[in-house]
């Protein structure tokens, strides 16, 4: 599915309020959906700092200022848009969006305390392997469930699971799980994660006054090509080019594209953040969002209630640290660009101690965050 299309199934769900914008306006209003349940709003009398020093510096770093993030153009400075009621921070949710407008409605059934242990198939003549139903578990024993489709929404962690034990998955997983069902299809699930950290500076005092936000008003999308010198961009390429056996020759050849391409590598999510001597810093969430490692989730027993096993193998794939250590270094430009260099006081964490890839890679092994 390309993005166009996801990004229109997306809208049907979303109610947009553009004039709630304090910050840029100028929203691609064609890209928004208006009668979904998810109220889709803008952060609220946020710092002046935004308008004023991080807006005119992402633009002097000659990067684009995007007025509008959810049509198909993901790349540049935009001012954040957030599933949450306008003017409350409240957010939407499962109950308060879905269930509870549609709680009256005669064909909708809700089961809680029940635990799909299996999804079931149709004794299918031709190879076409159809779900007709699911299994649970409740507090009575296994119930089943008859059902036209079936969507299965698990989480990342017990999605796979569900999948293994219904016969979906890695041969030699299906092998030892010795589950009852009626067909195998073999695939290979696998875990994969974005690598964040948090990059602080100190402001120099009563240079800023903090509003109302709760979260980071401005989300940066920038390429790999924005983020790294030209040496840094050959030193990407050559460990790049180091394919590991756990990603697939499909998955590789994509992240390849996205990088190639100048797809969006790196999120940095603008923050201010008060300290108790009223002091005010601020925070660079710092991502590397596609990562080259991946690692598996699998049932390590034909019991759906038994916990999984899960070895994520973050970092094992070079790039990733390394690359998160450019986009920490990358902040640094960034705060020594104008107008925001001239009311930064110092940088908090790292610290410039932490200079060259090595340095920040020590720092960040132990302390990296995945989302
Ligand atoms: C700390 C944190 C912060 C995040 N912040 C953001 C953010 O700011 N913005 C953003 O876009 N995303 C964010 N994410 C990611 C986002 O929360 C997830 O991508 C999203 O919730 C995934 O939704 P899901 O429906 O696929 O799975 P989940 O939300 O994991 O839902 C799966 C559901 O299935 C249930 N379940 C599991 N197994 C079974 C079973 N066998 N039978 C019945 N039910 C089962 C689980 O109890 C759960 O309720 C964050 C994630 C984390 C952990």
């Amino acid at each position: 599915m390309v993005l166009g299309q996801l990004l229109q199934i997306l809208q049907k769900k979303r109610t947009f309020l553009p004039e709630t914008d304090e910050l840029t306006g100028g929203q691609d209003l064609s890209a928004h959906g208006y009668d979904g349940p998810i109220a889709v709003s803008y952060g609220f009398n946020v710092s002046s700092f935004f308008k004023d020093y991080a807006i005119p510096t992402v633009e002097a770093l000659g990067e684009v200022i995007n007025e509008d993030n959810s049509d198909e153009t993901p790349i540049g400075g935009t001012f954040q848009q957030l599933s949450v009621f306008p003017g409350t921070y409240n957010r939407p949710y499962s109950a308060n969006s879905y269930l509870w407008p549609n709680q009256d409605r005669k064909n909708l059934h809700v089961f809680t305390d029940s635990l799909i242990s299996r999804i079931l198939w149709n004794d299918a003549e031709d190879d076409l392997a159809t779900a007709n139903g699911v299994e649970y578990i409740t507090a009575n024993g296994a119930e089943v469930l008859n059902a036209k489709n079936v969507i299965l929404s698990a989480g990342a962690l017990h999605s796979p699971k569900v999948l293994e034990l219904s016969g979906v998955g890695d041969p030699a997983i299906l092998e030892s799980l010795s589950t009852e069902t009626s067909r195998q299809i073999f695939a290979k699930p696998y875990t994969e994660t974005e690598l964040d950290v948090n990059v602080f500076y100190a402001l120099k005092n009563d240079s800023v006054t903090i509003g109302s936000e709760t979260n980071a008003p401005l989300i940066d999308l920038v390429p790999g090509q924005q983020v790294l010198s030209e040496e840094d961009l050959q030193i990407s390429a050559q460990l790049r080019a180091n394919k590991s056996d756990d990603l697939s020759d499909a998955q590789y050849a994509a992240l390849q594209k996205f990088f190639e391409d100048g797809f969006a590598q790196t999120e940095i999510n603008w923050s201010l953040v008060q300290q108790e001597d009223g002091s005010v810093k601020l925070d660079f969430y710092a991502t590397d969002l596609h990562t080259y490692s991946r690692g598996y989730v699998h049932p390590n027993s034909s019991d759906p209630t038994a916990k999984v096993t899960i070895d994520p193998k973050y970092l094992s794939a070079e790039h990733d640290l390394w690359y998160l250590s450019r986009a920490v270094a990358y902040t640094r430009n960034i705060t020594s660009t104008e107008p925001l260099g001239s009311i930064i006081d110092s940088e908090v964490t790292p610290g410039v101690n932490y200079s060259s890839p090595e340095d920040l890679q020590e720092l960040l092994r132990p302390n990296f965050i995945t989302m």
